[in-house]
């Protein structure tokens, strides 16, 4: 293996693209971990495909070297081309199982993401499948708005244990806030997952700061010794000095727009700026958009297309941290279904179904803790689902 395409051919049709997406992938000792990283999902974010493209050119070198697998693959193909967030639908928003479930039973689908999702399965597919140890997979981002880079983190003890080897901010539970995303699927698989947006689309330090990770990922993954990796305490230390103080922040609330809203940010607004209760954040057709809570703002929406209008959150006391490992080490997530109005989902079993006419004292907060980060209301039922694989991993 090692074979790095110089330009992805552009098809017209849905028909064996697949290599398309491959930047490069190598291969060292096939027993050890593999890292998947992708980039540019959204079309209009270059700098994660710039990174992947500058890595692979370098990575030959050290290929005989790496304990394991490493496959850069692009994303969004045809968005990218185009210089687009996506062609017809958002592919990070794509990854839901009724579109996997339909592609599978041969369904072509109509929209250009269609062949985008059914070209990145069969690779990433064949990757898991021949899968000796564990796996990590990376997804660079950026976002419309100037501001610090972070990571985006599903909440699994397995996933906060490599996200925090890295200098950055650390946000916790935005995965579980959004449909249909690449790493949503991934998890669900049981990969460890790691979602960073790099700063600005635009920005040139977004692609260095998108590099920087990817050498530390290697090394943190398990699959390169520091001592290989030329310049390790560089990228380090760029990627240190680009994020700022690491703190982790976990997300609250999401506020969701769709076309018709013609929701529009207010000017000015940085990733992790403090905002307070009531602080008019945006506007739309209904009028002005107030913060519902006093918090840090994430990702406001100053382009065009997004689902996401804001996120805010709030920065989590190391203790809490170190309280939910514990309980999730000690199985408190079993635990919590003999309490009184709490039952075990009667099709999933990491979901639980809360009456809460019975069980109105428990704290979400509690939940939050536990890992039961997704929510559902059923008429007056709560149904809270955390995620599988959160401390076991399927691969080892
Ligand atoms: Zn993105």
């Amino acid at each position: 293996m090692g074979i790095v395409m110089e330009h992805a051919q552009i098809s017209e049709t849905p028909a064996d693209t697949t290599r398309n997406h491959l930047v490069g992938s190598f291969c060292g000792d096939a027993s050890g971990p593999t890292l998947i990283a992708v980039g540019s999902i959204h079309g209009n974010e270059p700098g994660g495909s710039k990174a992947l493209r500058r890595l692979a050119l370098k990575l030959h070198d050290l290929e005989s070297k790496l304990h394991g697998r490493v496959f850069l693959i692009e994303g969004s193909i045809r968005a990218l081309a185009d210089k687009v967030r996506f062609v017809d639908s958002d592919l990070n928003r794509h990854w839901t199982r009724e579109n996997v479930t339909a592609l599978d039973l041969g369904g072509q689908g109509s929209r250009a993401e269609d062949w985008e999702l059914k070209e990145l399965l069969s690779v990433l597919r064949e990757i898991l499948d021949s899968a000796r140890n564990e796996v990590f997979a990376l997804d660079l981002h950026s976002t419309s708005a100037l501001g610090l880079p972070f990571a985006t983190v599903g909440d699994t003890l397995r996933n906060r244990r490599f996200a925090q080897k890295f200098p950055v901010t650390i946000l916790l539970g935005i995965e579980e806030q959004l449909e249909g995303t690449m790493l949503e699927y991934l998890n669900n698989r049981g990969v460890v997952t790691f979602g960073f947006e790099g700063g600005q689309h635009d920005q040139p330090e977004t692609a260095a700061n998108h590099e920087a990770l990817l050498w530390l990922s290697l090394v943190h993954a398990g699959i390169a010794a520091e001592a290989d990796i030329p310049d390790l305490d560089g990228h380090r230390h760029h990627l240190a000095k680009a994020s700022g103080r690491a703190r982790i922040v976990e997300v609250l609330f999401r506020k969701p727009v769709s076309d018709d809203d013609k929701f529009v940010m207010d000017p000015g607004y940085k990733n992790f700026d403090l905002v307070g209760k009531g602080q008019t954040l945006a506007r739309d057709r209904h009028g002005n958009i107030q913060s519902p809570r006093k918090g840090l703002i994430l990702m406001p929406l100053y382009q065009g297309k997004g689902d996401d209008g804001f996120f805010i959150g709030r920065e989590v006391a190391p203790f809490w941290l170190w309280l939910s490992k514990l309980l999730r080490k000690l199985g408190a997530p079993t635990l919590v279904r003999i309490l009184p109005g709490v039952w075990r989902h009667p099709d999933d079993s990491e979901s639980l179904v809360i009456d809460t006419r019975v069980a109105r004292f428990f704290p979400l907060q509690i939940l939050h803790l536990l890992g039961f980060r997704r929510r559902a209301w059923k008429g007056k039922r709560l149904v809270v689902s955390r995620r599988r694989f959160d401390t076991r991993s399927p691969f080892v």
